[in-house]
């Protein structure tokens, strides 16, 4: 059995994990915690990056900083996962959902400008499968109307967008470090602040309401409950973990890459047969190779597919069930313009197993598997 996923693993996370035992430091904020917050900080060229202990409590803390009133209207894309709403629900906004873009799955930056209204007050790109949204145009947009712009990049770790690191181009970015995810701490994420005049704030709701972080540098003699707050960072033991493949971040993306440019080009000969889509990747976007997916020709194909694979012993997903037709965007939000695509391209869409070491073996053995579904299926059509 081939899994779709397996958790990254490069050796040194015990070591790490025994070092902040012994030492006596496993609540947040401890050195390993440290590390890493500076090396996503150097690494990205960002401001300032806090690892919180979700990429779903990262969206919260943007979307609390984010100071929207009840009513208020944020506009996201409907292709995503649950997260990026829920976020905007806890923060009182009202949701309004445009339509993707068939090529890269993410939301189309031409259906923005016609959604805002005057209680417009955030648009949330969402960077599907690593792969940048047209950035420069959502900037423009929400500097004429005076929008915050929050980058769900949970599946974005290393990826750019005309060199720029995602995350670091709205006004706050979110990681997440999943175990499904590139780099992982098993549950775990981060806040990336791109403006100076947020990051007290960030600092005062991720501590309980406490300026705990101003009296550990020395800026205050006592902390104190200074405003509302909450719980949002993990163990140093999660950051240890974590640390482990921040340190070999550029040999687990190599390897992500090579596994996906293999797919890429074993299974170019399907879509040059007409029988599915690859992914699409904009020539000013360098990606993470976070999934690869290929898109099938209707939604009963792609159920015989999965279960064509599961029975060759290959785990193989689908997502995401469109939230503007799920119970909770009916009751929480609403589609505007049309739905050309959102429904109709993530009904064709399945992941393949990708996951750091997936060997050579494992890969080819997918690859004829998926060959063989079309061998079969071109057959049975010409009965
Ligand atoms: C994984 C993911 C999240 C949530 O991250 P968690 O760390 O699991 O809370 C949010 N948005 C997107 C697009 C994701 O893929």
């Amino acid at each position: 059995m081939i899994s779709f996923n397996v958790p990254p693993f490069t050796g040194k996370e015990f070591d790490y994990m025994h070092e902040a035992v012994t030492n006596h430091k496993i609540c947040g904020d401890g050195p390993f915690t440290k590390k890493c917050n500076e090396w996503l900080e150097k690494r990205f060229n960002a401001q300032k990056v806090m690892l919180t202990t979700s990429g779903s409590s990262a969206l919260d803390m943007s979307a609390i900083l984010c100071e929207l009133n009840p009513g208020d209207e944020v506009i996201l894309p409907s292709f995503t996962f649950s997260s990026t709403a829920n976020s905007f629900v806890l923060a009182g906004a009202r949701l309004i959902f445009v339509d993707i873009r068939p090529d890269t799955m993410n939301i189309d930056e031409m259906k923005i400008e016609p959604a805002i209204t005057e209680r417009t007050k955030v648009i949330v790109p969402v960077h599907y499968a690593g792969v940048a949204c047209e950035m420069d145009t959502i900037m423009d947009i929400a500097q004429k109307y005076k929008l915050k712009v929050v980058e769900d990049a949970a599946q974005g770790v290393m990826s750019t967008y005309k060199g720029k690191s995602l995350g670091t181009i709205g006004d706050f970015g979110c990681f997440s470090f999943h175990e499904t995810k590139n780099y992982s701490m098993g549950e775990g994420g981060a806040i990336v602040i791109n403006k100076q005049k947020y990051i007290e704030k960030a600092e005062i709701l991720r501590e309980k309401g406490t300026n705990r972080s101003q009296f550990y540098r020395g800026q205050v003699a006592k902390y104190n409950w200074v405003d509302f707050g909450d719980s949002y960072l993990q163990s140093d033991l999660n950051a240890a973990y974590l640390w482990a493949q921040l340190e070999m971040a550029d040999e687990i993306n190599d390897n992500r890459l090579a596994i996906w440019n293999r797919y890429y080009n074993e299974l170019n000969c399907l879509y040059e047969d007409g029988l599915i889509d690859l992914p699409i990747i904009p020539p000013e976007c360098e990606h993470n190779a976070h999934m690869f997916y290929i898109k099938l020709r209707s939604l009963e194909e792609r159920a015989e597919f999965i279960k064509f694979m599961k029975d060759a012993g290959v785990m193989c997903v689908f997502h995401y069930v469109p939230l503007h037709s799920a119970p909770a965007g009916l009751k929480f939000g609403r589609f505007h313009g049309e739905d050309a695509f959102t429904t109709c391209e993530s009904d064709k869409l399945v992941r393949l197993p990708l996951y750091y070491k997936l060997s050579k073996d494992d890969q080819y053995f997918i690859i004829s598997k998926v060959k063989e579904f079309f061998l079969n299926t071109s057959k049975s059509n010409e009965k």
